[in-house]
């Protein structure tokens, strides 16, 4: 298909930097790994016994370091959520754990924005989650470290502060499904493929933002991200 084939202009690639590399890493979906740790599973009052879950970010709402975020509309109670985001350069449906690094292209570090008081009022509802968690600029995401280069992280600190102080501090080994699992559980019910990122799930201690807020958070041997909230939309 030709560029001359669309009736309207075709909307800009979505894409990640790469750290050390000229080119950019092109974001086809984002997946998001819903309660994959247990002191933030009991934090939020969760069935600790309930396996994790997905749901889905659009491409577009990607973020890059340094962006200056508005305060998104319809809520007063914005999260932010740590979280390491795996990046895949293939795939395919039901990709067994033990394969599933070998589709791996690399990892960084994101924010999984969130509507709270909207997540709380659709779960009392039971509505689905996407005004809470699929809104404009909700996955702000650091540069991708290539796993040719770091390896596949399987333990470390994940952290975030708000303004120098810290508010949210874990360990990757904490996970309730590991990276392969989740790849492994994702791809039962989607073809996974090139493009397709990952936000594995967040640990403890969320909490709201505000404008004028500056938040900076790192995972260890992967990167940091910097993002500042700006005055609302
Ligand atoms: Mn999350």
């Amino acid at each position: 298909m030709s560029a001359a084939s669309f009736v309207i202009p075709q909307p800009p690639q979505a894409a990640i930097a790469v750290a050390g590399e000229d080119g950019f890493f092109p974001v086809r979906r984002i997946w998001c790994v819903g309660r994959n740790y247990l002191d933030h599973v009991r934090e939020m009052g969760n069935d600790e016994r309930a396996p994790p879950f997905f749901f889905a970010k659009h491409a577009d709402m990607i973020e890059a370091d340094g962006a200056a975020i508005p305060y998104p509309p319809l809520t007063g109670d914005l999260h932010h959520e740590v979280e390491l985001v795996v990046a895949m350069k293939s795939g395919a449906l039901r990709i067994p754990a033990d394969r599933a690094l070998d589709h791996v292209y690399g990892y960084a570090v994101g924010i999984d924005l969130t509507r709270r008081d909207l997540q709380n009022a659709a779960r009392k509802k039971e509505q689905p989650w996407e005004i809470a968690k699929s809104f404009d600029h909700s996955a702000p995401c650091g540069a991708l470290q290539p796993a040719a280069r770091i390896g596949h992280p399987t333990k470390g600190r994940i952290w975030l502060s708000v303004n120098g102080r810290e508010r949210q501090s874990g360990d990757l080994a904490q996970m309730i499904w590991n990276v392969p699992e989740i790849i492994a559980q994702l791809s039962q019910q989607v073809a996974l493929g090139a493009g397709d990122i990952i936000m594995t799930g967040t640990p403890a201690g969320v909490s709201p933002l505000a404008p004028g807020d500056r938040i900076e958070c790192g995972c260890e041997g992967v990167g940091t991200l910097t993002v500042t909230i700006g005055p609302p939309a």
